[in-house]
């Protein structure tokens, strides 16, 4: 089974989708990695998508990646005396430091992190960004704000803090639980959500090791201030562009996305790009233009992969999405300006034998018009400097690595394949065609090329590059 199509899909998995039945249709339309949304739904709901999604990787015989997503540090307003209070442009309010003691006129906000940071001119964000006041004063437990945009705040709404660097861990206590129980079940990835700065990534990488691959969601100013410190950081990156959206002003949102995925394509991490993709697709059964224009965007950028949330996860048509986003980006992928935009927005590469090996396989590949690039990786690393040039042909990534070959499912154009160690030079030539034809990548008389690492089995080298000529059937 193979995809006709080099950018991956990610889709996050809830009521909408989370059955063995809607995850199958989800994969046949479809879906590389699932995204398990920790801010919703409880271990157990987890647990049996997590092992449903293995049941059908086992059934389909596919590496499937899977994404958790820690809900992070998300900051919200307590519980209000009436429930909700409604505010105007040009009124005065207050937030009081408590969980839920506000009077008519205050709102409790039970973070203390924010009364230590926050300083008069700094704004508060509520609800999305629906209302939004400006701090004018402040003591010890309370802040004084002028509301800038009115409207409705009620109990528990999220509230964004675009200018505050807060003292905060992007690991809750709540996280640490969820990050052991996902490492625990074997998940593929985990992502931090509201990094704001690098050192956020050294703790969690510090407990997740070398089990997981660690994803930055970038959705604060603060981190696109570090931001080639926290892709370094990194083994992937999302554009989370729903708090992004909220934090920076939206006409910034898309140059920061070209921005971000050039820099990811730079430091050869792959990035997903996220958030309201298909939005409308939530309730209807197609897109509109403009979303349709925003995945294909993401695809002209170079973006590995492009990300539902709750179009696959509480929407109405999760399958209808999925195949949706398919059409576009295979459509995308086979337009005559596809390959002149990709190549241009192609940032170079570090000047280091690895590298220059990865760009020529690419180019030869090209040259010699061959069927595929076949990849040996045993650390991903080859793989994803070939698949940074955006080769015109496919790449198949061999690995002996079961969670390798799941990582790949974000990568740009790989198409991963379980196979153990090769030993000889004979051995890799010989695997090589067989697998690229088993996995319709490659018939008799094509020509291939094949990259490894020499001496096999050692991860990290890249230095090795041979055109295979498929034998006649
Ligand atoms: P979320 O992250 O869906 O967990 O909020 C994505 C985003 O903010 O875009
Ligand atoms: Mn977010």
């Amino acid at each position: 089974m193979r995809r006709h199509r080099r950018a991956k899909i990610v889709a996050t998995v809830g009521p909408a989708s989370n059955t063995p039945e809607m995850l199958k249709k989800l994969f046949h339309a479809g879906v590389d990695t699932f995204r398990l949304n920790f801010s919703h739904g409880t271990h157990d709901d987890h647990a049996k998508v997590h092992a449903a999604i293995r049941a059908l990787e086992a059934e389909v015989g596919r590496p499937i990646g899977i994404l958790q997503d820690l809900q992070g540090p998300k900051i919200r307003v307590g519980t209000i005396r009436d429930g909700k209070i409604t505010v105007t442009a040009g009124d005065t309010i207050r937030f009081v430091l408590s969980g839920s003691d506000g009077d008519q006129n205050s709102i409790p906000l039970p973070h203390p992190e924010i009364f230590a940071a926050i300083v008069p001119g700094h704004h508060l964000l509520i609800d999305d960004g629906r209302v939004r006041v400006s701090v004018t004063g402040l003591g010890d437990d309370w802040i004084e704000a002028k509301v800038i945009f009115g409207g409705t705040i009620s109990n528990r709404k999220g509230v964004n803090l675009p200018g505050t660097v807060l003292d905060l861990s992007p690991l809750t206590t709540k996280d640490r639980a969820d990050l052991a129980f996902g490492l625990e079940l074997g998940v593929d990835w985990v992502a931090l959500s509201f990094v704001q700065k690098p050192s956020d990534l050294l703790e969690a990488r510090g407990l997740i090791g070398e089990r997981a691959g660690l994803m930055a969601k970038i959705e604060k100013p603060s981190a696109l201030d570090r931001i080639e410190d926290i892709i370094g950081l990194s083994d992937a990156v999302m554009v989370a562009r729903g708090d992004l959206g909220v934090e920076i002003p939206h006409e910034e949102v898309p140059g920061r996305q070209k921005e971000l995925v050039r820099a990811c394509r730079l430091a050869v991490k792959p990035v997903i790009v996220a958030t309201q993709m298909l939005d409308s697709m939530v309730a209807a059964p197609t897109p509109t233009r403009a979303e349709a224009s925003d995945v294909a965007t993401a695809i002209y950028d170079g973006a590995d992969a492009v990300m539902l949330s709750a179009e696959s996860a509480s929407g109405a048509y999760p399958v209808e999405a999925v195949a949706m986003m398919d059409r576009i980006i295979r459509s995308t992928e086979q337009h005559k300006l596809y390959r002149s935009i990709i190549d241009a927005s192609d940032p170079g590469e570090e000047q280091t034998a690895p590298h220059a090996v990865a760009a020529a396989a690419a180019d030869l590949a090209e040259v010699i018009h061959s069927a595929a690039i076949v990849a040996f990786t045993s650390s991903g690393t080859t793989a994803a400097r070939i698949a940074r040039k955006r080769p015109a042909v496919p790449v198949l990534a061999i690995t002996p690595d079961e969670k390798l070959s799941r990582r790949l499912c974000l990568l740009w154009g790989a198409h991963s394949v379980l196979s153990e160690d090769i030993h000889t030079y004979e051995e890799m030539v010989e695997r090589a065609t067989r697998i690229a034809q088993a996995e319709e990548f490659a018939r008799p008389n094509d020509s291939m090329v094949v990259v490894a690492g020499i001496p096999f089995a050692q991860a990290g080298t890249t230095n090795n590059l041979r055109v295979v000529q498929v034998g006649p059937s």
